[in-house]
C-alpha cells in the first residue's frame, strides 16, 4: 500500500492531516505525510481540568465495569490490527511483522487488564489489638500523564492506559512528536470502544495532546496530574524526574538501556546466534531492549564473530513494507548520522568494525538505511558505555565468569540482560543478588521481546519504573492502610496507656 492508502485504512482523514505546524515524516522515504495541528501549551490547563472532572466520575465506576471498557478496546484493536500495524510501519519504519506485533502487544495488555479489573486486591493483616482488623485498600490516583517515545509509538500508551483505566484513572497521552499519527489512529479506536461502552465513561477520560517537550512539560509540572509515566531517553528522564519529584508527584520512568548478553563456553551457539541477530538488529536496533553489548568467552569469540558476520551479511535491508525485509530504516537522518559518528569514535578507541555502512542501493530513496554494525572492542570504553539508538553491537571478550558479570554491570543503564549457558551454576549466579543488576535478566533468551505478563523496566539510569504485568498496577494506585475496631474498647498500639 502507498502512504495515502495506509493513512486512509487507519481512519485518518485528509482534512485532519493538513494545515498544521508539525510535519510528520515517514522513515521509509523521508516524505512528509502530514502537517498536524499541535496542542497549544495555553490549552493544557483545560485538558487537565477535563481529566480531573473525568476522574471524579470514573473512580466511582466499579473496577470490573471499568475492565469492560478495556475489553472493548481489545476487541476494537483486534478488528483494526492490520490497519494500525501498517501505520506503525509507515510512521516508525518497523518491518511489517513488528508493526503487527506491536498491536498484538496492545491486545495482550488489554486481556491482562480485563483480568486485573477483578483482581485489584489488598492484604488483610493481623492486628496486635483484640477485636481489630487491619487491611489495605487500593484507590485510584487521578489523571495519569503518559509521555511516549517514537520507537513503540502505540504499545507504550496501551501498557499504561489499560492498567490506569481499570485502576480508575483518566489518561492524558503525549506521544512522540515523531509519531503522532499512530496516536491519532489509536484514539479513534479508543473512541469506538467508548461509544460501545455507554454513558458511564465520562467525557475527557482518554485525551491526546500533540507536540514536543513544551506540551509534555505542562503535564510534568502540573500538581493536578499525580502520575507521570515517561518513556524515552535518559536525558529526557533526567529533566522530567526531578520536576515531578519537586511537586511531590509520582513518576514511572522507562529510559535508555545498554543491554548485554554473556555467551559462555557451554552455550548452544546455534540458539545464541539466532537470539543475537534478532535482538541486535530487530527494529533496526531501535528498541530500548536492543542487544548492544556481547560479552563472549575468549575461547569461542572468533567462532561466534565469524558466524555473526556471516549472518549479518545475509540480512535483507530495505522497505519495511516488504514481507522479506528484516532491517528497515532508522527513524531519521539525524539518527543515522549519530550512528556513523559513534562508529568512528569506537574505531578511534581501537574497535574493529564489521558493516555499519550507509545503504542506498535497493532501498527507497530518502530513508536512512544502514547495515547493522558489529564492532570488536579491546575494552568497555566510554563509547560502549553510552546508548546509541541504532544497530551497533559491541563485542567484548572475557576469561573468567566474574569478569563477565563485572562487565555486564559496569554501565550506567540497567534495563535488560541475558546469559547463554548450559552451566547451572553460571545461570543461577547470573540471576542471583551477585549477578545481573538489571530489571530484566534472562537465561538462554535474548534481552528484547518481553512478554506483557512480567513487570517491565530497569534500574540505574533506566529510571526504576515498572509497567505492564505482575503488580505494576500498584504504580497507578495509592495504598491505604485501614484499621477497624469492632470491639467495645479502645486499646492503643504498642501497649501505650493514656488514661484520663
Ligand atoms: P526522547 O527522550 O527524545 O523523547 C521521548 C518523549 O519525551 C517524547 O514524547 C518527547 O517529546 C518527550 N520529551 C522530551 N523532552 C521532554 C521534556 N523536557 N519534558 C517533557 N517531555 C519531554 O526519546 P525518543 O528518541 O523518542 O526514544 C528513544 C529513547 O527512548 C531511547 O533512549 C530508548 O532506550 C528509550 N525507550 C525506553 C523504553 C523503556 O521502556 N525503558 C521504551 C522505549 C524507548
Amino acid at each position: 500500500m502507498d502512504h495515502a492508502e495506509i493513512l486512509e485504512a487507519a481512519g485518518l482523514q485528509a482534512a485532519e492531516l493538513t494545515g498544521g505546524t508539525l510535519a510528520v515524516r515517514s522513515p521509509i522515504d523521508g516524505a512528509v505525510v502530514a502537517q498536524l495541528q499541535e496542542t497549544e501549551a495555553g490549552g493544557m490547563p483545560a485538558v487537565i481540568a477535563r481529566s480531573q472532572a473525568a476522574f471524579k466520575a470514573w473512580r466511582n465506576v466499579p473496577a470490573p465495569r471499568r475492565g469492560e471498557l478495556v475489553r472493548l478496546l481489545g476487541e476494537e484493536l483486534r478488528a483494526s490490527k492490520a490497519a494500525l500495524g501498517a501505520l506503525v510501519t509507515l510512521e516508525a519504519g518497523k518491518i511489517t511483522s513488528e508493526g503487527l506485533g506491536e498491536v498484538q502487544e496492545m491486545i495482550d495488555i488489554c486481556d491482562f487488564a480485563v483480568g486485573l479489573s477483578r483482581q485489584i486486591y489488598g492484604l488483610t493483616i493481623a492486628s496486635e489489638r483484640p477485636g481489630h482488623r487491619m487491611m489495605e485498600t487500593w484507590h485510584p490516583m487521578g489523571p495519569v500523564g503518559v509521555i511516549s517515545a517514537f520507537n513503540f509509538p502505540v504499545a507504550v500508551w496501551s501498557w499504561n492506559a489499560a492498567l490506569a483505566l481499570v485502576c480508575g484513572n483518566p489518561v492524558i497521552w503525549k506521544p512522540s512528536e515523531k509519531t503522532p499519527l499512530t496516536a491519532l489512529a489509536t484514539m479513534k479506536i479508543m473512541q469506538r470502544a467508548l461509544d460501545r461502552f455507554g454513558d458511564d465513561a465520562p467525557e475527557g477520560l482518554c485525551q491526546l495532546v500533540i507536540g514536543g517537550p513544551a506540551v509534555g512539560e505542562a503535564l510534568v509540572t502540573s500538581r493536578e496530574v499525580p502520575v507521570i509515566s515517561a518513556t524515552g531517553s535518559t536525558r529526557m528522564g533526567s529533566i522530567v524526574g526531578p520536576k515531578v519529584a519537586a511537586r511531590w508527584g509520582r513518576s514511572i520512568l522507562e529510559l535508555g538501556g545498554n543491554n548485554a548478553m554473556i555467551v559462555a563456553p557451554s552455550a548452544d551457539l546455534d540458539m545464541a546466534v539466532r537470539a543475537i541477530v534478532f535482538s541486535a538488529v530487530g527494529t533496526a536496533g531501535q528498541r530500548c531492549t536492543t542487544l548492544r553489548r556481547l560479552i563472549v568467552h575468549n575461547s569461542i569469540r572468533a567462532e561466534l564473530v565469524g558466524r555473526l558476520t556471516a549472518a549479518y551479511a545475509s540480512l535483507p535491508i530495505g522497505d519495511p513494507r516488504k514481507g522479506s525485509t528484516l532491517v528497515g530504516p532508522l527513524v531519521d537522518a539525524a539518527s543515522r548520522d549519530r550512528m556513523l559518528a559513534q562508529i568512528e569514535k569506537a574505531r578511534g578507541e581501537g574497535g574493529r568494525v564489521h558493516g555499519g555502512r550507509v545503504v542506498t542501493d535497493g532501498v527507497p530513496a530518502g530513508g536512512a538505511y544502514v547495515e547493522p554494525a558489529l564492532i570488536e572492542m579491546p575494552a568497555q570504553t566510554d563509547t560502549v558505555r553510552e546508548e546509541t539508538f541504532a544497530p551497533i553491537l559491541y563485542v567484548l571478550g572475557y576469561d573468567s565468569f566474574d569478569e563477565a558479570i563485572a562487565l555486564q554491570n559496569d554501565v550506567p543503564q540497567g534495563l535488560s540482560s541475558c546469559i547463554f549457558t548450559l552451566n547451572l551454576r553460571e545461570a543461577e549466579t547470573f540471576l542471583s543478588a551477585a549477578g545481573s543488576d538489571c530489571g530484566i535478566a534472562n537465561v538462554n533468551i535474548g534481552p528484547s521481546g518481553a512478554e506483557i505478563g512480567g513487570a517491565f523496566g530497569g534500574e540505574k539510569e533506566t529510571g526504576g519504573g515498572r509497567e505492564s504485568g505482575s503488580d505494576a498496577w500498584k504504580g497507578y494506585m495509592r495504598r491505604q492502610t485501614n484499621t477497624i475496631n469492632y470491639s467495645a474498647h479502645l486499646p492503643l498500639a504498642q501497649g501505650v496507656r493514656f488514661e484520663f
